[in-house]
């Protein structure tokens, strides 16, 4: 009887392993596609000003909708770009994307934000990126100050050496330069003192989970940031008391549902323009 129950396991490991493998197989082929049938569109969510509630910038997030399959998040399909090097020219197109929608909305007279858009570990270690960026902001015409790149710890402390040098040039460009998930990385400290950044993001995670002493980290951060001169984003506030704290820590931005969900772009300039108008 034993020996059936694990034949009877295996067949099933076996099985459910060889069904996410068709269904990684079936993402990469839909995945080739998907530009093609332009499934993918950037979407962006606005960040405030933490006192005012002025909307000073947007981060921009890929979106991807499959034509059966509907919605699939990126963290589901982004592992799996960075998987098969396509994420580089993926990355390209989303810089492409970002930075000619900012100009977009400063042509139609909008006031002007930040569009910050994320980098995945191998655009960061692409000895090209530098060049890519600068290409995305002659060919859109967006100043390089609007535009804000967001890298997380861990990738700053691999290759520490050559990522500096990445950072240094994108800095000269006047691209400004954020960390990403903020407190989440297991990394040291030491690379703050040493690496050009402009802001940190502090990972929703501080405001989601025990209250009590997480509140004591978010106020660190924030007395952190200021101490080094960044300025301290605070990620997925969500409730008016979160928004509160935040205030009465100064914190100096923020970004969650709480004031939106990331748009698709028509409806980020609604935003903008509403609240401008209240
Ligand atoms: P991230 O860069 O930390 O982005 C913030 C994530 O938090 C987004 O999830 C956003 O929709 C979500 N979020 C925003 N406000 C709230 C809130 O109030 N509560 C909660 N619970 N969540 C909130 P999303 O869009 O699913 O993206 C997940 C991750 O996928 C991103 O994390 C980023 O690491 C990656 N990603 C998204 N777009 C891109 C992209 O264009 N390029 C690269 N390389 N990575 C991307
Ligand atoms: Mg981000
Ligand atoms: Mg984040
Ligand atoms: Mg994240």
């Amino acid at each position: 009887q034993l020996k059936e129950q694990r034949t009877n396991d295996y067949q099933f490991y076996s099985a459910s392993i060889s069904k996410s493998f068709e269904a990684l197989l079936s993402m990469e082929a839909d995945l080739s596609k998907a530009r093609e049938l332009k499934e993918f569109e950037v979407h962006y969510q606005p960040q405030t000003n933490i006192e005012t509630g002025e909307i000073i910038g947007c981060e921009a997030l890929l979106r991807w909708n499959h034509s059966q399959k509907g919605y699939i998040p990126p963290g589901v399909f982004i592992p799996v770009l960075e998987k098969n090097n396509q994420i580089n020219e993926m990355g390209e197109w989303i810089l492409q994307q970002a930075c000619h929608q900012n100009k977009k909305w400063q042509d139609e007279g909008c006031p002007p934000i930040v569009v910050s858009v994320n980098l995945s570990a191998k655009q960061l270690h692409d000895p090209d990126l530098v060049s890519t960026v600068r290409k995305a902001l002659k060919d859109s015409e967006l100043a390089a100050c609007y535009l804000e790149l967001e890298i997380t710890e861990s990738m700053a402390m691999t290759n520490e050496t050559t990522v500096l040098k990445t950072l240094q040039e994108l800095r000269h460009l006047g691209v400004q330069v954020s960390i990403d998930d903020f407190g989440t990385g297991y990394s040291s400290l030491q690379y703050l003192s040493r690496f050009p950044v402009n802001k940190l993001k502090i990972d929703k995670v501080f405001l989601h989970e025990n209250k009590g002493r997480n509140e004591a980290i978010v106020k660190s951060i924030i007395h952190m940031s200021h101490a080094l001169n960044l300025r301290v984003i605070a990620e997925g506030i969500e409730t008016e008391e979160q928004l509160k704290f935040l205030q009465s820590e100064k914190c100096d931005e923020g970004q969650g549902y709480f004031f939106s969900k990331p748009l698709p772009a028509h409806e980020t300039k609604k935003w903008m323009t509403q609240v401008g108008e209240t």
